[in-house]
Order: C-alpha cells, then structure tokens, then sequence
C-alpha cells in the first residue's frame, strides 16, 4: 500500500468526503447500514447543525453518548469542520461530566437526548460541507485521562498525532482492499475511536460495527470480517465460547490486542485452537499507539513488539540514561505522534516531558535482547518492599505459572514492618481450588523471598475498567489490611 496522508485527519479519512457508494458500516449479519456517501451526506448535516448551535473551528464538541452510527457521523463531522472533538467515558457520572465540561469549555454538549435532538435538525440541513482546511498542528480532539489519583487530565490532540499514527498502523498492519474490520470497542477511547475507525477508514473499507461486544454476536459476525482489534478479555471471552474456533476465523487474517497486556498463555491457548498469533500492540492516550509486534515475523507473546515507524522508544534509569537490553527502566518516546500536552496544565505538562523533549510515559519496561519490549508495570505501581524494588509484573508471571492459577494481580500495601508488602490477588482456574498457603510455597521455590507475597488472596474475578484494565488501585484500597477474604468483584463491563 501507498503511504497515506499522515498529516490532517481530513486528509487521512478522504473516503469520508469523497463518499462513494462502498460499504462503510456492517451489522453483525454482514448487511450494510451506510455506505461512504451517507457518511459524507450525513457528517455534513451534523457540521451544519453544529455551526448552528456555535461550533466553530478550534471549538471544543463534548459527547457522552451510546456507541451509534450516528456517533461515529458527529466524529466525522468534527473532523471536516475543524472542532475539536472532546468525546467523554459513557461511565462517567454527572460529576465528572461537569468537571470535563468546567474545564474543557465546549460549545455543545451532547448526551443522548441532545444528540438526538441535533440528529432531527440536521435533516434539515444541506448534505454537502465545505470543509475547513485544517493544518497539521490544529487540535483535533481532547481525550480525558485519569490516572489512578488527582482529576482527569485533557491529552490535547493535533491533527497530525492522530493522522500520523493512524496512517502508519494501516500501513504497518498491512491494510488492504477487501478487509473488513470487526469493531466491538467502545468510541470514547483512543483504542475503538482513532485505532480501529481510523485505520478502517484510511483504507476505505467496511467495519461490522456492533454496539458493544458479546460473544456469541461476535463469533457470528467474524466469517464475514479480516482483522479484529480488542482488548484482552474480548479474547479471554472468546476462548470460553464454544462455537469459536477456525471456522469462525475463516476469513481472518489478523487479530490484534491492546489497552492492557495480553496473558502469554492466553495467546498460545488462542492459537492452539485458532491457528492465529494475536498481534500486541501497545500505546496510550497522550501518544497513541508506540510499538507493534510484527505482521510478517515473530509475535512474541508477552511483548508488545517494535517500536513503530517514525517513532522513538527509550528505556532509562532513574538518572535519565538510557539503559542496556535486559536492564529494566523507565519507558519515554518521541514522534509525531506524541500529543501538545494537558489543556490548561502547563505546570503538568512539563513535568511529563524531560528535559531533551521526551515524554515520559509512566510506564516500566525492557528490551529483550531481540528488540522486543516487555512492558513491566506502571512506574506508580513499582513495590518497594524493605527498601528493595519489586516488579509486580515478575510476580504476576510466576503466579499464573502455577497449578490451579487462572490469573494474578500484585499490589503493594502499607506494611508496618516492611514500608510496603508484596500482596496477590488470584483468580482459580477452572475447578481448581489453589490454597493461598501453597501458592506461597510454590512462588517461594522461584523467587526470592523479597519478592514472595506476603499474603494470597483468592477471588472470583479481578476488577476490570471498560479497557480490560486491572484496577490496581481497587485492590490496594480492598486489600490494604489483611481482613478481606470474601469473594471478588465481578469483572466489570468491557464495551
Ligand atoms: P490509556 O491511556 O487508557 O490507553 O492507557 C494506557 C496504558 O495502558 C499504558 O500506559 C500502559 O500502561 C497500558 N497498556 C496499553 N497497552 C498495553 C499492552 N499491550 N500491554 C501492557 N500494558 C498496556
């Protein structure tokens, strides 16, 4: 494929305003609902009915709204008009829509009453725009971070982080004529909005657009699909799914994971049963996406690959010096994918930056000597325990490895003795009952006793937030004193 336009959105997404009569949303039964034309037609009715009610260029657009084609056309519109999309997590409560809005100042703000209020104007509107010709280093959207204390954050977007990085993952991940591309992530996120939607779009082709994942609309949807992007527990679910298997994947040529790690054994148990190496990638809000695992080579399971193209990846020590292969470290990038900072945070935006202009992102990780990064946790989840660092990541490998283990979280808790102690919360296999007091034997026979958890708690299931993300700071808080053996939460809703 050609290298796309990698500056503008509008640039990047031409199939939208050229709109040819090619297929552009699916349902799970393969049926088209609209094609590029309506897209064109009808993103053009929402900037109408935008400017309307103020929004102008650089204009900040809020929606907290469900997962719709009709979403997906006021995304579209904001990208011909030039306002800056500023799209907010369904789960939010009123209070922290108020503080986005506080902060952020939008024109609009819609939730699902409004937007359908604005959808029964626009058809009143002309179907074609004339769109505003963005440059590169204009916003295009502000996405809400938090991290696990202190109020969200606005990652603010230009044009050109979103357009560069999208183009060069339709690129690296070989888009082509014909893919047809499963969507069963949330909107609201980097991961299902400018990952998944963009790529598709870059490449013209169809997406089968389902409104949140399920499994069993899934396993119907993919004979018709190529590629699928997901967080791990689309994949976990998947492997609990008895119509799935190479049936199902008939037509698939690539799965692809992100927003949280991949299980190793989960990716060798899905291609034990589907013949396919799920392909990590890993990224985040502010920079996008960062490394890949290769299309064509080895996908490594419990990596996420290579840097991508045209952007820098570093691993440092505490004093900023970039460290050797095997030698764990402080994960900072560079590129143009690498976002303009916090809206109104100048004071935290530097913080974030070093001093040679890398971001830092918070996370900790490793070159294997091959290249490929392991991520190894958040540098604010590191334990230190008797003044000696624990990786909760190494831990967490050790525990899954053991007999009746399904999967295991490490967190450090405030300890009298010790500043913190090294705790593990693990989710039994399937009809096993594992004694915590032998997972603590058996993890003594592999790691030093540093390292070994001071307590083993079993759950039912590890708390999840809509990415697939293990919800460290909820387990600390819950596990904080020794008390809680009661079962665990369920795992939360993943679309
Ligand atoms: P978010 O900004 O919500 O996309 O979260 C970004 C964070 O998710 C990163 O900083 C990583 O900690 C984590 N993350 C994303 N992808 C992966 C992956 N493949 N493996 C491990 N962690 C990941």
């Amino acid at each position: 494929m050609s290298a796309l336009p990698g500056d503008t959105l509008r640039g990047l997404l031409a199939a939208v305003h050229d709109g040819n009569g090619d297929p552009f949303l699916l349902d799970a039964d393969g049926s088209v609902t609209h094609t590029y034309a309506d897209a064109a037609r009808r993103s053009a009715q929402l900037a109408h009915a935008l400017a309307a009610r103020g929004a102008a260029p650089g204009e900040r657009v809020a929606v907290q709204v469900a997962k719709s084609a009709e979403a997906i056309m006021v995304y579209l519109a904001c990208v011909r008009a030039g306002y800056v999309l500023l799209p907010m997590n369904t789960g939010y409560t009123a209070d922290e829509v108020a503080y986005l809005v506080g902060d952020a100042r939008p024109v609009v703000v819609l939730d699902d009453e409004r937007l359908a209020e604005l959808g029964e104007q626009a058809h009143t509107m002309p179907t074609t725009f004339t769109d505003h010709a963005a440059t590169p280093d204009e916003l295009a959207a502000i996405l809400y971070t938090s991290g696990t204390t202190g109020r969200p954050k606005g990652a603010m977007l230009s044009q050109r982080n979103l357009a560069s990085n999208s183009a060069t993952l339709a690129e690296l991940w070989g888009f082509r004529p014909g893919d047809v591309l499963l969507h069963a992530l949330p909107i609201f996120h980097t991961h299902g909005l400018f990952v998944a939607t963009n790529c598709s779009i870059a490449n013209g082709s169809p997406m089968v657009f389902l409104e949140r994942f399920d499994a069993d609309e899934v396993v119907r949807a993919l004979p018709r699909c190529t590629v699928m992007m997901g967080v791990p527990t689309f994949y976990t679910r998947l492997l609990t799914h008895e119509g799935f298997g190479p049936d199902a994947c008939r037509s698939m040529r690539l799965f692809i994971s992100g927003s949280a790690p991949l299980l190793a054994s989960v990716h060798d148990e899905f291609r034990a049963r589907t013949g396919h190496a799920i392909l990590e990638r890993y990224g985040m809000t502010e920079t996008s996406m960062l490394t890949s695992n290769p299309l064509d080579g080895e996908r490594r399971p419990g990596t996420v690959g290579f840097a991508l193209p045209g952007v820098d990846v570093r691993v440092v020590d505490d004093d900023g010096r970039v460290v050797s292969s095997g030698e764990v470290g402080g994960i900072e990038v560079r590129g143009p994918n690498v976002f303009a900072g916090y809206w109104g945070r100048p004071e935290l935006t530097a913080t974030e930056f070093a001093a040679d202009g890398w971001f830092r992102t918070g996370d900790v990780g490793m070159f294997d000597a091959d290249g490929y990064l392991h991520i190894v946790g958040r540098s604010k989840d590191l334990i230190i325990s008797g003044g000696l660092n624990v990786y909760p990541k190494e831990i967490e490998d050790v525990i899954d490895g053991l007999d009746g283990v399904l999967e295991s979280a490490v967190v450090g808790v405030p300890d009298a003795d010790f500043g913190e102690a090294v705790v593990a919360i693990v989710v039994a296999a399937t009809g096993a009952d594992p004694e915590p007091a032998a997972l603590r034997a058996a993890a003594r026979e592999r790691l030093a006793a540093f390292k070994v958890p001071k307590r083993v708690h079993v759950v039912d299931a590890l708390p999840r937030n809509a990415m697939g993300k293990v919800e460290k700071a909820v387990l600390r808080r819950r596990f904080e004193t020794g008390d809680e053996t009661g079962p665990g939460p369920g795992a939360g809703d993943v679309s």
